[in-house]
């Protein structure tokens, strides 16, 4: 039974928004970006890309210490 989890990391092609690089939209090849906390809109066309690190994060892949644990 196949898994429907957000696994980006795995595919050999994927399309995400990386920080601190030029990222060309795939729907008009213009780089001016809208970025949020998950995902950066291309300004000009509206193409939607996830944020590598938010990905990262949907595909089980975390960067960083792991998340404190909440005192009882
Ligand atoms: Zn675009």
């Amino acid at each position: 039974m196949g898994s429907y989890s957000l696994d980006f990391l795995s595919r050999p092609f994927s399309l995400v928004y990386r920080q601190n690089a030029v990222n060309h939209c795939p729907g008009c090849t213009h780089t001016n970006w809208m970025i949020g906390r998950m995902v950066a809109e291309c300004a000009f066309c509206g193409t939607v890309l996830p944020l590598r690190d938010s990905a990262l994060l949907a595909s089980g892949h975390r960067r960083g210490p792991p998340p404190i644990a909440a005192a009882a």
